[in-house]
């Protein structure tokens, strides 16, 4: 597999760097049972700025709680405490239903499985968030095959996730996510089930991605050298942030 995008610069364009926070997260809290004998509390007063175009990887030991603040980014599941802000908007104040479309318009979602649908082609997978939103379904299928495309799967327009490679099906679960042009993508472990090549591959994507439509990305790894493909690294313990390493990091080929 191959993509020919350059690999882009992690140096950031200093003119950007004024921008302002796509996301901040202040005094957050989640704990799991709440009030039951059997309570995690696992995330503990976590404070976090990202700027918009942020490329940035989270790191911590299992347990830490990276999942959890995912999911709480990507509101999937509902905080305990504390302040969430996305693009400016507290989500606090939204309803069920305004969060349902907030997130759907804002939020994009690179799972490690990939979540492909089993008996649907890939351009069929990717116009599928166009359709839930009620984009007619031929233009629907024009935007799912130019992004597609765009991504170098044009010859794969119509594979099943089955006939196509792990790197091809992560592709496929990108332009997915990608779709509706999501501020923010979160990825957990996106290239966990990858060999080296083609995670050096979908991390190059994902630098495209970033750098041309100044998308935020926000990736769990357990991987040092994923992560140095990123603007800087933040470490967790125990359900909070520890300590955030400022890249750019040394360009080393990826591992074998
Ligand atoms: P990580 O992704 O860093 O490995 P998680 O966010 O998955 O960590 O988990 C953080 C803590 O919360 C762990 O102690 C885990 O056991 C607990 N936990 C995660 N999800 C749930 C859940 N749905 N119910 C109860 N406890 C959970
Ligand atoms: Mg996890």
């Amino acid at each position: 597999m191959i993509v020919n995008e350059e690999i882009v610069s992690v140096n950031k364009n200093q003119g950007e760097k004024n921008q302002k926070s796509i996301l901040v997260i202040a005094d957050l809290h989640k704990r799991y049972d709440e009030g039951k004998p059997k309570e995690v509390h696992a995330l503990r007063g976590l404070d976090l700025t990202v700027q918009k175009g942020d490329m940035m990887a989270i790191m911590g030991p299992s347990g830490c709680g990276k999942t959890t603040l995912l999911n709480m980014i990507g509101h999937l599941d509902k905080r305990s405490s504390g302040k969430i802000s996305i693009d400016g908007m507290d989500t606090a104040t939204l309803s069920d239903s305004q969060m349902t479309a907030f997130r759907r318009d804002n939020i994009g979602f690179i799972f490690q499985l990939f979540n492909l649908f089993p008996f649907l082609s890939a351009v069929e997978n990717v116009e599928t968030p166009l359709l839930l939103r009620g984009v007619k379904a031929g233009v629907a299928r024009e935007q799912a095959k130019m992004l597609l495309r765009e991504l170098g799967m044009g010859d794969r327009l119509y594979h099943l996730p089955s006939e196509l490679s792990g790197g091809q099906q992560q592709r496929v679960a990108v332009a997915r996510a990608l779709i509706n042009q999501p501020a923010i993508l979160l990825g957990d472990e996106p290239t966990g089930d990858l060999d080296s090549t083609t995670s050096a591959d979908v991390m190059a994507l994902f630098r495209r991605i970033n750098k041309i439509n100044k998308q935020t990305l926000v990736l769990v790894t357990h991987n040092r050298w994923i992560a140095e493909q990123c603007d800087y690294i933040v470490h967790m313990t125990d359900g909070r942030v520890s300590s955030i390493e400022q890249g750019p990091f040394k360009k080393e080929e990826p591992p074998k």
